[in-house]
């Protein structure tokens, strides 16, 4: 008797309220990073699908059920979605955790945030306005408005996929947009799941739709579409600047939050406990595979060997396993290329001339799992690859320097300018630094802190516009300027300028 494998269960894309199967028919295997099993089947977006989206999106911008709510009324409805994720919080975040592979902990902290970015934009859609310029002809009278775009389209990657996506729906949403999403091909499910809950909340059907597929296929669609008034992108630089090229090309906004190499400096008058546990902190929680990983780790010659013991120490104790247990520090990389890729890097540090001094293989766990254990590389340099490159995974390189100068000149040796951390007790040094590093985010003695009201963003090749905060509604707003002449008396010389 030949064994019958039960058939995956299949999620469709979420278009105009509802789920709707691909137009092709087609659908692709989802993995479970920690079993190396598929576990359920996304549909594979099309042209089309993207077509049925984006019409869906822009219908639903006309409607007077969301164009004529008032901004008070629409703060209403994210606040309720707010409550809504708030009380699915849990089931969102197992769904994270079988996607992608993250610690459950982490995703529970992750999703535990996501209600107050709602709350944050409800509460300040009803005080986005524009404002009225004062001028020199007291009868002119000169007044912006502050108006939303259109259909926004947003592609997101897989390392926190809900997270990255609310930083976008939310402030799009508060000011009157409407949304088709790309998520990762890695990680459509949480997304997908999020969907009914519009409803519920009273959004009208088409406000947020989602198409799930391939990068080049579905978003490649999406960033096309010239109904589309706007791409928000998280993701690697490569796919950034192909997307910044192309919103170029058709005069739209694009908001790029990238990839980054990010420096954690510790000086030799830190807290050593604490700023070794930073840099743990800042390399192997969600092992490494944050845009904000503090992969290049600069300290101070005089406390560089006792900083890499504490590190290394504090590494080979990493529990590495199943990211549904709680004891579990270090879950799997989140799919085969990813922990393929963090091999080549090692191989290519050991041949460039880094010594490993933890980790640096695939632990023997035996479960058919995207593993790889915590890894310190001493011996290196600001210009190796593995220092130069984004990894995106558990892999931290330490190097020595003597003066803040150094320290400062070596921090910002990078093509990227995501975010940086700072060791010291010094109050004078910890200002200069900040003030000295190129990076969107500096962090001093801590690292990873985020908030909604915090702005976001990256310098040089780790992106452009800004997420969180007040300033992001920019992003997602054009401004007109009107001018009304309010006095009856005829008009003056007509080859004049009027001010
Ligand atoms: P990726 O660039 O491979 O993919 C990101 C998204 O873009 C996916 O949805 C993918 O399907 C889509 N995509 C790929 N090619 C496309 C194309 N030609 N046209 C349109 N869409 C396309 O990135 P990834 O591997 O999913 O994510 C990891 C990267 O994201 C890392 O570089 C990381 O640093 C970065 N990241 C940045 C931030 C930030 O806030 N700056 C946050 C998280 C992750």
């Amino acid at each position: 008797m030949s064994a019958v494998s039960t058939p995956l269960p299949r999620r469709d894309h979420f278009i105009n309220g509802e789920p709707v199967a691909p137009a092709e028919g087609e659908y692709f295997p989802s993995i479970n990073p920690t079993t190396g099993k598929a576990w359920y089947e996304a549909a594979r977006g099309s042209a089309e699908d993207v077509d049925l989206a984006v019409t869906a999106a822009r219908k639903a911008f006309d409607v007077p059920a969301w164009r004529d709510l008032s901004q008070t009324a629409r703060g209403r409805l994210l606040r309720k979605l707010g409550d809504l994720i708030g009380e699915n919080a849990e089931e969102l975040a197992r769904t994270e955790t079988l996607d992608n592979g993250k610690l459950l902990r982490e995703m529970r902290a992750q999703l535990a945030m996501l209600p107050e970015y709602f709350y944050y934009y409800a509460g300040l859609a009803d005080k986005i306005h524009g404002e009225v310029i004062p001028g020199s002809a007291r009868t002119l009278l000169n007044y912006t408005l502050r108006e939303p775009l259109g259909v926004c389209g947003a592609i997101t990657p897989w390392n926190s996929p809900l997270m990255l996506t609310v930083t976008k729906l939310a402030p799009a949403l508060s000011v009157g947009n409407t949304m088709v999403i790309k998520p990762s091909e890695h990680t459509s499910a949480s997304l997908l799941a999020l969907m009914p809950l519009f409803e519920k909340a009273g959004f009208p059907a088409g406000v947020v739709n989602v198409v799930t597929g391939h990068g080049a296929e579905a978003g490649g669609a999406l960033v096309g579409d010239h109904r589309v008034a706007k791409i928000s992108f998280t993701g690697s630089t490569a796919t950034g600047a192909l997307i910044g090229r192309a919103c170029g090309e058709r005069f739209i906004k694009a908001t790029l939050e990238l990839g980054g190499k990010s420096p954690n400096i510790v000086f030799a008058d830190a807290d050593i406990a604490s700023a070794s546990m930073g840099i743990v902190a800042g390399i192997f929680a969600a092992g490494g595979q944050t845009c904000v990983a503090g992969s290049r780790v600069f300290v101070h010659a005089d406390v560089y060997d006792e900083v890499v013991q504490r590190v290394c120490e504090r590494a080979a104790t990493i529990k590495i396993g199943d990211p549904l247990e709680s004891a579990t520090e270090l879950g799997p990389l989140a799919m085969a290329s990813q922990l393929e890729k963090v091999e080549q890097y090692v191989a290519i540090g050991r041949e460039e001339g880094g010594r490993i001094v933890s980790g640096g293989r695939r632990p023997p766990l035996g479960t058919g799992g995207y593993f790889y254990e915590p890894t310190v590389f001493v011996g290196t340099d600001n210009t190796m690859r593995v220092s130069r490159e984004e990894i995106f995974g558990p892999v931290a390189s330490v190097m020595s320097f003597t003066t803040d100068e150094e320290a400062i000149a070596m921090a910002n040796d990078t093509s990227y300018g995501l975010a940086a951390g700072v060791w010291t007790k010094d109050l004078g040094r910890a200002h200069r630094m900040a003030a000295a590093l190129e990076a969107g985010t500096v962090w001093v003695n801590t690292y990873r802190a985020m908030s909604p009201m915090s702005p976001r963003s990256g310098f040089k090749a780790s992106g452009m516009g800004v997420e969180h905060g007040t300033e992001t509604i920019r992003e997602y707003t054009r401004l007109k300027s009107v001018w009304i002449e309010t006095s009856d008396e005829p008009q003056g010389d007509p080859f004049v300028l009027k001010s």
